[in-house]
C-alpha cells in the first residue's frame, strides 16, 4: 500500500459494458487527482443493477484499466457483494423516520401528479408527489424511500441543498421539487444507484470524488442521504463530457467504441487533451507521470 496524504479517491464504473473514450476520461482523471495529491485511487466496479450488467464486462474494465496502467491501490470492491451493509444503512434510515415503503406504481404516480395539476417528468423520471409519506392505505409496499425534506419531523418545507464543484462552481438543487423523496431500494428489491454510492463511498472513506458531469445532477441527493446517514460529504470534481457525433454524450447507447488495449499511450493522449492536458510520453508510465504534473492545479481542491 503507498504511502497517503489521508485523499482517497475511486472509479465507479458500471459493468455494463466496456470501457470507452468517454468513461476512461473520468478514471484517468480520478487517478490523476489521487496521484497528484499523494492520495489512494480505488475501483470500485457498481455491479448492483444486476439486468443492466453484462457478463464478464467488470474483469474487461479492470483490464482495460491495467493496459493504461491504472491500477487501484487496494483489491477492487463488487457492490453485488455489498448487500449487508446497504441493508444495515436502510434499517437505520427508517428507523429514523428518513425511508418509508412506498406501495405506488408508476401509473398510480403518473394519476396524483395530473390531480395535482402538474406532470413534470425529468430525465424520464417523475417527480414523486409524496403519496405513501403517510402510510401505505392498503397497498402491499413495493419501494423504499427516502424523505426530500430537511427534517423527518417536518415534512413540509423545501430540502435546498448548496454545493461547491472544483470545475463547475457553486451549485444549488431544491431537491423536493426537483427530485421528490427518492428511491433507495426499488420495487424489484435491487439497490438503488444513490443508496449503494453514498454507503460505499463512506465506507471506503473516499475523500474525493471525481466523476463525469452526467453524474452531477445527482450530487444534491447523495449529500442529503450522507447527512441522514451523519456521513461526511466528500469534495467533487466532475469532469468534461466526451461528445458522440450526434452532439450527445458519448455512451454505449450511441454506439461509443469499447478501447481498445493494442494502443494505450494513443488512448491516454486522446483521453488526456479531453481533459485539456497536452501531454507527451515515451511509454504508459512516463506518460503518467509527466500528465500528473500537468494536472496539478488543474482544478483545485
Ligand atoms: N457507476 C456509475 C456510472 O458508471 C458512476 C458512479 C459514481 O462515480 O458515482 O455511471
Amino acid at each position: 500500500m503507498r504511502a497517503s496524504t489521508g485523499y482517497v479517491g475511486r472509479f465507479a464504473p458500471s459493468p455494463t459494458g466496456a470501457l470507452h473514450a468517454g468513461s476512461l476520461v473520468a478514471a484517468l482523471a480520478s487517478w490523476l487527482d489521487a496521484r497528484a495529491h499523494g492520495g489512494r485511487w480505488l475501483v470500485r466496479i457498481e455491479d448492483v443493477d444486476a439486468p443492466r450488467c453484462v457478463p464478464g464486462a467488470g474483469e474487461h474494465i479492470l483490464a482495460q484499466l491495467a493496459a493504461c496502467g491504472l491500477v487501484a491501490d487496494a483489491v477492487p470492491v463488487w457492490q453485488s457483494s455489498r448487500s449487508a451493509l446497504y441493508e444495515a444503512a436502510l434499517l437505520r434510515l427508517t428507523d429514523s423516520g428518513w425511508a418509508y415503503p412506498c406501495g405506488c406504481t408508476r401509473t398510480d404516480i403518473e394519476q396524483a401528479l395530473r390531480a395535482q395539476g402538474h406532470m413534470r417528468p425529468r430525465h424520464h423520471e417523475l417527480v414523486y408527489p409524496g403519496t405513501c409519506r403517510n402510510g401505505l392505505q392498503g397497498k402491499p409496499a413495493r419501494a423504499t424511500r427516502l424523505l426530500a425534506t430537511a427534517s423527518p419531523s417536518q415534512p413540509h418545507g423545501a430540502l435546498l441543498i448548496g454545493w461547491h464543484d472544483r470545475r463547475l462552481g457553486s451549485l444549488q438543487q431544491d431537491v423536493t421539487n426537483a427530485v421528490g423523496d427518492f428511491v433507495l431500494r426499488r420495487a424489484d428489491g435491487l439497490w438503488a444507484y444513490q443508496l449503494a454510492v453514498v454507503v460505499d463511498d463512506a465506507a471506503q472513506g473516499v475523500t474525493h470524488v471525481v466523476r463525469g458531469e452526467d453524474l452531477a445532477d445527482n450530487t444534491p441527493r447523495q449529500i442529503h442521504l450522507q447527512h441522514c446517514l451523519g456521513h461526511a460529504t466528500p469534495t467533487y470534481l466532475h469532469t468534461p463530457l466526451v461528445l458522440g457525433a450526434n452532439g450527445e454524450k458519448l455512451s454505449k447507447q450511441n454506439g461509443a467504441q469499447a478501447l481498445a488495449l493494442d494502443q494505450p499511450l494513443k488512448t491516454l493522449a486522446d483521453t488526456g487533451v479531453a481533459l485539456g492536458l497536452q501531454v507527451e510520453g515515451a511509454n504508459v508510465v512516463h506518460w503518467l507521470a509527466t500528465a500528473v504534473e500537468a494536472w496539478r492545479g488543474r482544478w483545485p481542491a
